[in-house]
């Protein structure tokens, strides 16, 4: 058994290492990116379902990397959190998104709520009320023009940090959302604490929805306790024009998703507004 155990041993450290150094290339690479300003903001539309209007964007982080192309968050946010990282990129994404709201307004476009991913890290860090008050400041935005998108379970982490914290956001007037609902670890006691505004029900439910019965009980009842609550809903991953239909016929407010539009770089987010599609 040692022999083997061995054995395993020098079978698996070339994977490991491997796997290391991938990582810190990535890591190193994340650090010059900031600097060369590799990164770029890609909007994806969020729908009023009962109107149609397009009332609100995510922005969504991509990295342009010089070797190896459009990368997707997923193969650097979790690399950016674990080394830190994540806090001035954040930063760059929070100033981005709401510069760019701002030049769309400058261009005549309606207004809309721009929604921002806000990781754990960057949460909690000191200096984060702060910089969003500094940047609205700066770029002129509308407070009720921006949505922080917080899970479940970073709320959870330390209850009573966070809710200080959401306090002092909401009473500046920018608007807070459950990015995720429903596969956080969480208590739904915090939701009648919390000052939060949507709940956003998780691409897992929706994706399921109109096969299994489940996961339609789950959706529907999502949507009803949140108009009981007062909570705007918005469902994320919406792919089908049956999941569309499923979901404006239980009343959730907004959809988001590639039955509408994948996520686009600002200029043909642009182009969409002034297409007049989903006006
Ligand atoms: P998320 O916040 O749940 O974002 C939704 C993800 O689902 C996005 O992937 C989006 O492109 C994708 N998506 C949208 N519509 C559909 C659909 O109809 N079907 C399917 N299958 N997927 C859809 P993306 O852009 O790759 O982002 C992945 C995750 O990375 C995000 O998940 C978010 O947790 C994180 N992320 C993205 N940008 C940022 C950022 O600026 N900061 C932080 N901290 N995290 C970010
Ligand atoms: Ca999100
Ligand atoms: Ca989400
Ligand atoms: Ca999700």
């Amino acid at each position: 058994a040692k022999e083997a155990g061995r054995n395993n041993c020098t079978f698996f450290e070339p994977a490991m290492n491997a796997r290391a150094i991938l990582r810190q290339s990535i890591e190193a690479g994340l650090r010059l990116a900031l600097e060369r300003q590799e990164f770029v903001l890609h909007y994806q539309p969020k729908i009023d379902l009962a109107s149609g209007r397009l009332v609100g964007a995510e922005a969504l982080v991509r990295w342009r990397h010089p070797q190896r192309g459009l990368l997707l968050p997923q193969h650097f946010i979790a690399i950016a959190e674990e080394c830190g990282l994540i806090v001035p990129l954040g930063h760059w994404v929070l100033r981005q998104a709401c510069e760019q709201a701002q030049a769309w307004r400058r261009q005549g476009l309606p207004p809309l709520l721009m929604a921002v991913n806000t990781s754990p890290l960057e949460f909690r860090s000191a200096g984060f009320l702060p910089f969003l008050r500094q940047t609205l400041a700066e770029t002129g935005l509308g407070p009720a023009c921006l949505e922080l998108e917080l899970t479940e379970s970073m709320l959870m982490h330390d209850v009573h940090a966070s809710d200080r914290l959401l306090k002092a956001i909401s009473a500046m007037g920018v608007k807070l959302a459950i990015d995720d609902f429903g596969t956080g670890y969480s208590s739904l006691s915090y939701l009648s604490q919390f000052p939060i505004h949507t709940l956003k029900i998780d691409q897992s439910f929706v994706s399921q929805m109109t096969g299994s019965k489940d996961d339609a009980t789950i959706v529907s009842a999502v949507i009803s306790m949140g108009k009981s609550l007062h909570k705007q809903v918005i469902a994320e991953g919406v792919e089908t024009l049956q999941q569309c239909a499923f979901l404006t016929a239980h009343g959730c407010d907004e959809g988001q998703g590639y039955y509408f539009s994948q996520a686009l770089d600002a200029q043909a987010f642009a182009h969409l507004r002034n297409q007049s599609r989903f006006d």
